[in-house]
């Protein structure tokens, strides 16, 4: 998927290359610490929301508070004032009326009394209470109804005379609404919920529904909010919210209230503290940014090393006139100068060496001319000179004797010119299998044909081993050196042949006994046109040479044997034979 993706930029190797270890070296390290940031990130977040809302709650809960507390405030003083035993009457305030004003100062919109019998005998404003309080219960919410109207009040419930089993109740409370809510949720930020005691359960106070709805949290959350500790749930309300519950105790410790404060999410807003989510941004930042740092890392390096690349192909398909640009200021630049400079050096050398090599080619043609003429000159000089006596000599046998001057002469420069040819003519090689003594056998029996004096001695040693040569050019080469031997030894004399195997490559030799070559002379001996024969051409040993090499080998003269001249041949063993 990575190599397609890459393809669309039009990357070569080492381009691909660089943005790959880019792309690892970047992103490997940035998983790694996304996934340790991520969950720092995600955490910190969980921590600051949860701590702003528990401040921001504080407004909720000390509203709460001080109505409480003003309640209770206010019932202090109405004991002072009556001395614990305000008087009661049906239909009648058991507040004094000068507390009255201070009443309305402190919040107390709701005052109630209810005779021993439970039986409600003064309430200002007509009210009736929809949930009550239980036992014990000196603080509580509760749900009011005045004509149409349903309210809560945050009430104090006073026992008078106190410690009595019959005994009327006062009720003073803080009558509020749904706006009283609204107008906290401006106060605070955040959305307050009030959840009243109501049958066993609590129940949202002004529910949109019109029907009580029920307080739903896990039983652990109950537990902890009957501990009187606030439960804090990011997914508060159906996942709505981040959400605080905080629990509203009377002075008894009984939860009269739940307080809900919660900041509701947004689209978009829970995905900071998604761990899963804040890994994958990651990744996907760190990966473009890698791809990018490599793209650019890529034509940075890579293109200046595909102009070299391209020089050095062009220098090395012979083409010397290649320069590369030198705009790059650093080691590139450095390198690019360099190999302009190499260029040049070798444009340089290569036009020398034609030069040179012209030079040399001219020098060997007029070397090679002026020994083809010395040769060829000398015969048809002899040959100029037997036909002017021709015409004068006049005794039969003078003519007959210059007539086989003019002959020989002919038949020498016949032979140079053969020699020549021999030399010029490379014909291609082709190779065989064969037994390395066939070719030397048949020169000899060629060569020896009329020399009946001449005796061969046979000593092969290689038994079936094979060379890979061409038999033909090897035999014209076996030719030239047992003309040379014949010519040494004259008429008369023996010839010793035979093989060995030595350093895993066969060696055939051919010895004869004439009067051998002196070591002066050996360095010589294989340079074109060198002859120590007055009718030799020098070319013999020069042509054994090419054609030996031509097929695979080496001819070498072998020094200091006790007799004669020996000179061997060398050849790669192929095989033995099957
Ligand atoms: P050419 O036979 O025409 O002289 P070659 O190149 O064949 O040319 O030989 C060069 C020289 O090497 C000969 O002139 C001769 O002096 C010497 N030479 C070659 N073979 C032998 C041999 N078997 N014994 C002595 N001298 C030899």
């Amino acid at each position: 998927m990575i190599c397609s993706f890459l393809d669309a930029f039009h990357l070569n190797h080492l381009q691909r290359k660089i943005v790959l270890v880019v792309v690892l070296i970047i992103l490997i390290p940035m998983v790694v610490t996304s996934t340790f940031s991520a969950s720092w990130i995600a955490t910190r977040m969980d921590a600051s929301i949860h701590r702003w809302i528990t401040e921001a709650a504080e407004v909720d809960r000390n509203w709460l508070a001080t109505v409480n507390q003003n309640g209770r405030l206010f019932a202090d003083v109405l004991n002072e004032v009556t001395h614990g035993q305000p008087r009661f009457a049906a239909g009648r305030s058991p507040i004094p009326s000068r507390l009255q004003p201070m009443a309305r100062q402190m919040g107390i919109t709701l005052v109630q009394v209810f005779d021993p019998g439970g039986r409600q005998i003064y309430s200002s404003p007509k009210a009736t209470l929809d949930t009550s309080w239980t036992k014990g219960q000196s603080e509580a919410v509760l749900k009011v109804s005045t004509g149409d109207k349903t309210m809560l009040a945050a009430v104090n419930v006073l026992r008078y005379p106190r410690n009595q089993a019959r005994h009327y109740r006062v009720v003073l409370g803080t009558l509020f609404d749904k706006e009283l809510l609204g107008r906290l949720d401006h106060l605070s930020g955040l959305k307050t919920r009030l959840f009243y005691p109501r049958d066993g359960d609590f129940a949202k106070a002004f529910s949109e529904e019109g029907r009580p709805l029920k307080l739903r949290l896990p039983p652990a959350a109950f537990e902890q909010l009957k501990r009187q500790q606030p439960y804090y749930s990011d997914s508060a309300e159906n996942g709505r919210y981040w959400g605080l519950y905080t629990p509203v105790a009377d002075s008894n410790g009984r939860v009269e209230a739940v307080l809900f404060s919660g900041l509701a999410h947004h689209r978009g807003d829970t995905l900071i503290t998604d761990q899963t989510f804040l890994i994958v941004l990651i990744i996907i930042l760190g990966g473009v940014l890698a791809g990018v740092t490599g793209l650019l890392l890529s034509r940075l390096i890579a293109r200046p090393v595909e102009v070299l690349r391209d020089g050095v192909m062009r220098v090395a398909s012979q083409d010397f006139r290649a320069t590369l640009p030198v705009s790059w200021r650093d080691e590139l630049g450095d390198l690019a100068r360099a190999f302009n400079g190499m260029a040049d050096s070798l444009r340089e050398a290569r036009d020398e060496q034609r030069r040179e090599f012209q030079r040399d080619k001219i020098a060997a043609l007029g070397e090679l001319s002026l020994a083809m003429a010395h040769e060829i000159r000398t015969p048809i000089g002899v040959i100029n000179t037997a036909a002017k006596l021709l015409d004068s000599a006049g005794v039969r046998g003078d003519r007959e004797e210059l007539q086989q001057v003019i002959r020989t002469e002919s038949v020498r420069l016949d032979q140079l010119l053969k020699d020549f040819q021999q030399l010029a003519r490379h014909r291609k090689p082709e190779f065989s299998r064969i037994d390395p003594r066939e070719p030397l056998e048949r020169a000899l029996q060629l060569m020896l044909a009329g020399h009946d004096d001449i005796r061969v001695q046979r000593r092969y040693t290689h038994d079936d081993l094979r060379i890979s040569a061409d038999p033909e050019l090897v035999q014209q080469a076996w030719a030239n050196l047992v003309r040379n031997a014949i010519e040494a030894m004259g008429d008369k004399g023996e010839l010793l042949v035979g093989s060995a195997v030595e350093d895993e490559e066969l060696v055939l030799y051919l010895q004869d006994s004439g009067p051998g070559i002196p070591p002066e002379l050996m360095t010589r001996l294989f340079e074109p046109f060198y002859t120590t024969k007055s009718h030799g051409s020098g070319l013999g040993l020069t042509i054994a040479t090419t054609l030996v090499e031509a097929s695979g080998g080496r001819l070498e003269l072998v020094p200091e044997t006790r007799s004669g001249a020996r000179f061997a041949m060398r050849f790669a063993i192929v095989e033995a034979h099957q």
